[in-house]
């Protein structure tokens, strides 16, 4: 009696949890599963239950809350962005949803790149949670920020209190959650810092197993150069002993157009000895910068005195000098175009443009404009072959590096696929796929994303391959990408049908 009890007790167990290993909340059928790894897609179904992916392969006759019919439809996992500019967005209610990311089909980003970030890491991911964001978000802490709490805008060298200052503050973004140090050695004031400096602090993230991401000190001919660049990265990777992402790689101006051969050389030499070294990058000609960014010498920024220097008499004909260097450097006044601005008459129009009607030479414009607030601008200044080199290497990820002004914030993914994948079939799918999803987050160390996969979060994404793709111009720069119909964030729908829904799916992750 009491034996048959516990025997029928056993029974009804296993049959609640079977039939409830059967609630699953979502199935998608028939779409092609691009899983992430780089392997081939195969037509398949995937179960998803609360947030999780519950199976990747045939789904027979279980049924689901909702199903939905991914005929025709390639199937991938979110896609995951290791550098944009969103940190404010995040911030601020109203565009906290990140739809230009959702929009691409893109689940997961990283912020706080360049050497800029929120001051306090702990307190900013604990307020992305509580009020509520669309994709799933990473922090860096930013040497540019940690250099500047501690010693303003100066150009010197940071004194033994000062460095021990610094690393505490890393250390502390980094208990916060901090996923690595950033640098933006080409930016004031990140090109104020000495190697060693940046060392000392990559050692502090390195001891809590972070990561180094960097807008490199030089992707031109500025100062070091292209290749000194890349070797003083990888130098910062051996000394500090931990993994580096070089940011939107390229190969920035005619006087190191096909550089890109000898950067990808030493790249695959230092990871063959044993370095870590690996590289985001946007498929666009153009990189999106400032005028005082691209044609400013940084010495004039110094201190916080810009407007001053600008109108400085005695410094005048130097600056011109350097200046005309510059712009030089960038391709001349044709290929700097203004994207946004305080003064709303530029936008739209190239520095040549500007410098014609204010009949005066461009390099005067360019000051005039500096000393006036500045410029955001679209500087066409790279090559299509060098592009192609490095979205080719298996180390390179996807990232859009998303600043307001330039297309690349709303179109990115859906352009690398559509211009490189089924346009020019530069890469594969799988290849695109793997470069948006797995490497991105083994590299940002992001734990059960990147992959369709049982026991994986479940970030998917469910796209049309006829109409994925970038509506975003230079000339307008904030269209929605079109073509994704299903993105699920943490296993809900942030897209249902083409359209986004107003859910807040979003963690914000810690390390
Ligand atoms: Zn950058």
């Amino acid at each position: 009696m009491k034996r048959s009890f516990v025997l029928l007790t056993i029974l009804c167990m296993l049959a609640f949890t079977y039939a409830h290993a059967q609630q699953l909340d979502l199935i998608l059928r028939n779409g092609t599963v691009v899983d992430g790894s780089g392997s081939p897609g195969v037509k398949t179904d995937i179960g998803i239950t609360g947030d999780r992916i519950v199976f990747v392969g045939p789904a027979g006759k279980q049924t689901a809350k909702r199903t939905i019919d991914a005929t025709g439809l390639i199937v991938t996992p979110g896609f995951i962005d290791p550098h944009t500019h969103t940190a404010a967005d995040l911030s601020n209610p109203k565009r906290a949803q990140n739809a230009p990311y959702l929009m691409q089909g893109v689940t997961t980003v990283a912020t706080g790149n360049d050497g800029g970030s929120p001051t306090h890491i702990g307190e900013t991911l604990a307020k992305w949670n509580k009020q509520g964001i669309g994709t799933n978000a990473v922090l860096f802490i930013g040497q540019g920020t940690v250099r500047s709490e501690v010693m303003g805008m100066s150009d010197g060298k940071p004194t033994p209190a000062q460095i021990d200052r610094m690393k505490t503050l890393v250390d502390t973004a980094m208990n916060e959650g901090a996923i690595g140090l950033s640098t933006g050695l080409y930016y004031a004031p990140g090109s104020y810092s000495s190697t060693e400096e940046v060392i000392e602090l990559a050692k502090v993230a390195a001891a809590h197993h972070g990561i180094y991401d960097t807008h490199m000190r030089d992707e031109s001919s500025y100062n070091i150069g292209l290749i000194a660049a890349v070797r003083e990265t990888i130098r910062i990777g051996q000394e500090a002993h931990l993994p580096v992402m070089i940011s939107h790689i390229k190969a920035l101006g005619a006087d190191v157009w096909g550089q890109s051969t000898e950067v990808i050389d030493i790249i695959n030499a230092a990871r063959k000895a044993g370095v870590d070294v690996v590289a985001s990058q946007y498929p666009y000609t153009a990189s999106g910068t400032s005028v005082v960014a691209a044609l400013v010498p940084r010495w004039a920024e110094a201190d916080g005195k810009l407007v001053q220097n600008l109108h400085d008499p005695a410094l005048h004909e130097k600056l011109v000098a350097e200046m005309t260097e510059n712009l030089h450097r960038r391709g001349g006044a044709e290929t700097l175009l203004m994207t946004s601005s305080k003064d709303k008459t530029i936008i739209g129009k190239t520095l040549a443009q500007i410098a014609t009607e204010r009949k005066e030479s461009p390099v005067e414009a360019a000051i005039e404009i500096s000393a006036n607030g500045d410029s955001s601008v679209a500087s066409f200044n790279m090559k299509e072959s060098d592009i192609e080199a490095f979205m080719r290497q298996p180390w390179v990820m996807t990232c859009s590096d998303g600043s307001s002004g330039h297309p690349r914030k709303y179109g990115t993914f859906p352009r690398k696929i559509h211009q490189y994948v089924y346009q020019e079939h530069i890469i594969s799918l799988e290849t695109a796929v793997h470069s948006s999803t797995q490497l991105t987050a083994q590299t940002l160390q992001l734990k059960d994303r990147g992959l369709l996969k049982a026991g994986y979060f479940a970030d998917v994404l469910v796209f049309d391959p006829k109409t994925y793709n970038e509506r975003a111009t230079y000339e307008e720069p904030e269209l929605l990408a079109t073509g994704v119909r299903f993105l699920t964030v943490n296993g809900k729908l942030a897209i249902d049908n083409g359209e986004l829904t107003t859910v807040m799916a979003g963690k914000a992750l810690g390390h």
